[in-house]
């Protein structure tokens, strides 16, 4: 620890924002699913204005800035690096405001503000937050990453829910500024609220976030479909977007490989299946805001009858069987297929996203690709394949770990068959970080570069976070 570095930061925010042992550092310094970092020192301010005297001391005195929200970020971005010379600039304690306008159906929230914390202060005027995923991030890394989840087909990303961003621009005088506010409709110019969402922090710092939340649902139908392969779920799934029309809230794809993990190592999972394991399933849901009149069909009425219409049409064929039941039982075998992996072996995780219609193409030419060039690596995907997302995730024996060369093949391979071959994306919904930085580079045209490189010269006198768009042009 840098005792200068420390004593100066103290002076703008004060010794108690201030962590310097490296056992209060730990927390920090460890990733969520890579390597983590070394900070010299984390600096927790309480409000906007804290952050805006750190981010310009560091910008002034050309100090590098990692920026963290709840760590959950899976793709290097979350730490500092691993030089020991950064400031690692902690949001966690910006928890405030928490203000929900039930009738605008809108929150602003300090960026800090975990995403369990704006549910629960939203549940007593029956509204959410509606991105649904595994971990509890802050809003703030929410709209720095644009977070997708598994709720996307029927409510989108981030990006669709926020309606105004504060932030502190990265130049020597700390600038804060509001990018819109709570209105829907506001054409008064370039939204450049747009451009800094999905930016990671190499724009500035979100200091607050307004965004807009949904009703709850009152009514959840879902079920398992087993299909011969993700060819099959292709049709399911445009006869699933007629049928429930707005009522389809979830199309999650997993195939055996990674269902046969989860069921392995979930803690408590039963598993549904009474023979062998289907070569690939979709989780199905169904749900409304409607609370049920006598008379009225049933979400799970409406899902039992559109997939018995399914089977009846020649796209059925592809079906093995049809599992109903409570969502829940359903919905833990699909969030426990991570972990199950982790538990497996060594995890080599593709963040991929595709066209839907390039969707089970790109798998078979890169399952014919890969188990003949890399067999020690077995394929384990699944998925949000309703937005065209697939975690195209390898599993590898922990006891004969690949080399690095043995890595770096397999992983041009990958982005070979799935950017070049089918156009899709490296990272579908985590974003930039040290993790993809090289496919970065490599995948997005030089003009594209140098224009976020210009965009970037606009908002910031210096990058902060782990990517400098103006190093990468
Ligand atoms: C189990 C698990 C499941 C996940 N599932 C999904 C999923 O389904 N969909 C999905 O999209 N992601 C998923 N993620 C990834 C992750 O949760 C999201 O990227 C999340 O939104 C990151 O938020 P955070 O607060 O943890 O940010 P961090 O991890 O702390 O930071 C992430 C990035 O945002 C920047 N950042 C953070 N706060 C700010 C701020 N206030 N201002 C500027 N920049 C900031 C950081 O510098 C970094 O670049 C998952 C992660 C885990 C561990």
């Amino acid at each position: 620890m840098n005792a200068q570095l420390a004593a100066d930061l103290a002076r703008l925010v004060g010794d108690e924002a201030l962590l310097t042992s490296p056992e209060d550092l730990a927390a920090y310094d460890q990733a969520a699913r890579y390597e983590g970092g070394r900070a010299a020192v984390v600096v927790r301010p309480r409000a906007p204005a804290g952050v805006a005297a750190i981010v310009a001391w560091c910008v002034s005195h050309q100090v590098a800035l990692a920026v963290q929200g709840a760590n959950t970020g899976l793709v290097g971005a979350s730490t500092a690096d691993d030089s020991g010379h950064q400031v690692l600039l902690s949001l966690e304690r910006l928890q405030t405001p928490l203000a929900v306008d039930p009738v605008n159906r809108s929150v602003r929230a300090g960026a800090g503000v975990r995403l369990s914390t704006v549910n629960a202060a939203l549940q007593p005027h029956g509204l959410f937050l509606p991105i649904d995923l595994g971990a509890d991030p802050t809003v703030g890394g929410m709209a720095a990453t644009n977070t997708g989840g598994a709720r996307f087909i029927r409510y989108g990303d981030m990006r669709r829910q926020v309606l105004g961003l504060e932030m502190v621009l990265a130049d020597a005088a700390g600038t804060l500024v509001q990018l819109r506010r709570g209105l829907r409709k506001d054409n008064t110019g370039l939204d450049l609220r747009q451009v800094v969402i999905g930016a990671g922090a190499a724009l500035g710092v979100i200091t607050a976030v307004e965004f807009e939340v949904q009703p709850r649902p009152a009514q959840t139908a879902a079920a398992l479909v087993l299909l011969e392969d993700l060819a099959a779920a292709l049709p399911l799934l445009s006869h699933m977007e007629r049928e429930g029309g707005e009522l389809l809230s979830a199309f999650e794809g997993m195939s055996r490989a990674a269902l046969s993990a989860a069921l392995a190592h979930g803690r408590g999972l039963r598993s549904p299946f009474s023979g062998p394991l289907p070569p690939y399933a979709v989780l199905v849901e169904l749900s409304t805001t409607r609370s049920l009149k006598p008379g009225d069909a049933s979400p799970a009425n409406h899902l039992e009858e559109a997939l018995a219409d399914w089977l009846e049409t020649d796209d059925g064929g592809g079906a093995i069987d049809i599992l109903t039941g409570a969502p829940e039982p359903l919905w833990a075998i699909r969030h426990a297929i991570s972990e199950g992996l982790r538990a497996k072996g060594r995890v080599i995780g593709f963040d991929l996203a595709f066209r839907r219609s390039d969707l089970a193409a790109f798998r078979q030419a890169a399952v014919a690709r890969l188990n003949v060039a890399f067999p020690e690596f077995e394929i384990c995907d699944f998925g949000h394949i309703g937005d065209g997302g697939v975690h195209f995730n390898l599993v590898c024996d922990p006891d004969a770990p690949p080399t690095a060369e043995r890595l770096s093949q397999l992983r041009d391979a990958v982005y070979e068959i799935a950017c070049l071959q089918f156009c899709g994306s490296f990272s579908g919904e985590h974003g930039l970080g040290r993790a993809n930085l090289a496919q970065y580079r490599t995948l997005t045209p030089a003009p594209v570069r140098g224009l976020a490189a210009r965009v970037q010269g606009a908002f910031a006198e210096r990058a902060l976070g782990a990517v400098d768009f103006a190093t990468l042009r």
